[in-house]
């Protein structure tokens, strides 16, 4: 019996956490995979409860799970709380106690979805990309960091650092994806300025030497920012630190149409955490606008990933692909002559694809 820990989170998460579960159960059944679940607190809603965005009983069921699920987390509530208390700061730890270096963003393009990008159908048609951000180092977990008050002044430091056994260890894994693929990796730094990035690039060069097969070309980061709106279809697998994949990462997702199409695996060691790559969306919490499919997908990954159950993740992938394809659009993919419906229609339609397929 594989274990399941649920963090609905803040804002859209539990909306988008309630279809996702709906279709990994039917897939489940579908397939005959046992899978026993347990919901735990995380980000805001840990807050509220208990005064911790990540509770130890939370850090202790995430520690005991084969996989995590989560929505999203964060929300104007929480925003003036000092930042070690913030609810995005549970998030970080937790990816750090787990050890969940690295974070697999794909970006695939629905063959129906082609109009809704705001790019051009011939720049973006044949679009299929995957994004290894590194997850735990850089810039948003280097120390010192904080603010030196200097009289009236105040400064501000964030530290950019990594080791060569950060980058080996994900530059290791976007290599063996590549394998698999069209066996290009697109490595991207900022080179020409920052240390880190001189680093970044000698190490990759150095684990290149293990796979020949694979092409490495390196690509700074504002160049990259251009390239992927410019001819997306260059990229196979693009392999970063945490800072530009965050960024890149976000940008790519709009090549699909929408933010609310993409998933993301974090893995590490042991366990690992999957969920959509959009936040909270307090804009439109409660309307039932909400695309819930970069969870779908998720929950794709985590099958495909963790419970290494291939069929059952293509089959949640392939059922998307199928009722997108009918022309069933939640508001975010809205164009003439599609049918808008909400966040649990396009659960139930998803699910019901899935276990009548
Ligand atoms: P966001 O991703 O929440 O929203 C950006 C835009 O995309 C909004 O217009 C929103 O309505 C839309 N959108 C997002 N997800 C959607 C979906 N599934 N369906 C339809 N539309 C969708 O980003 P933001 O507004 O910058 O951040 C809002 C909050 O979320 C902040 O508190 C932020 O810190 C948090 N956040 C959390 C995570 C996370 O938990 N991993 C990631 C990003 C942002």
């Amino acid at each position: 019996m594989a274990k399941i820990v649920v963090l609905r989170g803040d804002g859209i998460g539990p909306e988008v956490i309630e279809e996702g579960l709906k279709v990994l159960k039917a897939s489940a059944r579908r397939y005959g995979i046992p899978l026993e679940f347990q919901e735990a607190l995380l980000g805001g809603v840990a807050i509220d409860a208990t005064g911790d965005p990540l509770p130890a009983e939370t850090l202790r069921c995430c520690t005991e799970a084969d996989a995590i699920l989560l929505g999203a987390v964060g929300g104007t509530k929480w925003d003036t709380l000092p930042a070690e208390i913030r609810p995005e700061r549970g998030l970080l730890r937790l990816r750090q106690a787990l050890q969940l270096y690295a974070n697999l963003r794909p970006v695939r393009l629905f063959p129906s979805l082609l109009e809704a990008s705001p790019l051009k159908r011939e720049v973006i048609e044949g679009t299929d990309l995957i994004i290894f951000r590194e997850l735990i180092g850089g810039l948003y977990y280097g120390t010192p960091r904080g603010i030196e008050k200097h009289g009236e002044d105040e400064r501000a430091v964030d530290t950019l650092s990594y080791t060569t056994t950060e980058i080996v260890r994900i530059a290791r894994l976007a290599f063996h994806a590549a394998a698999g693929r069209r066996k290009k990796v697109t490595s991207v730094d900022k080179a020409n300025v920052l240390i880190s990035s001189q680093l970044w690039r000698r190490t990759l060069l150095q684990v290149a030497e293990d796979f020949p097969e694979i092409s490495l070309e390196h690509m700074l980061v504002d160049n990259c920012a251009m390239q992927l709106i410019h001819n997306p279809r260059q990229f196979d697998v693009i392999v970063t630190e945490n800072m530009f994949g965050d960024i890149l990462s976000d940008e790519a997702a709009v090549i699909s149409g929408s933010i609310g199409l993409i998933p993301s695996a974090s893995l590490g060691a042991a366990r690992g955490l999957y969920e959509p790559i959009h936040g909270t969306a307090p804009n439109i919490v409660g309307t039932g606008r909400a695309n819930p499919i970069g969870t779908v997908l998720s929950a794709a990954l985590l099958l495909r990933h963790s419970l290494k159950h291939e069929a059952a993740a293509a089959a949640i992938e392939a059922a998307v692909e199928g009722v997108l394809a009918q022309g069933y659009r939640t508001p975010d993919l809205k164009q003439p002559g599609t049918q808008v419906i909400g966040t649990q229609q396009m659960g139930d339609r998803i699910a019901h694809a899935v276990e009548t397929a």
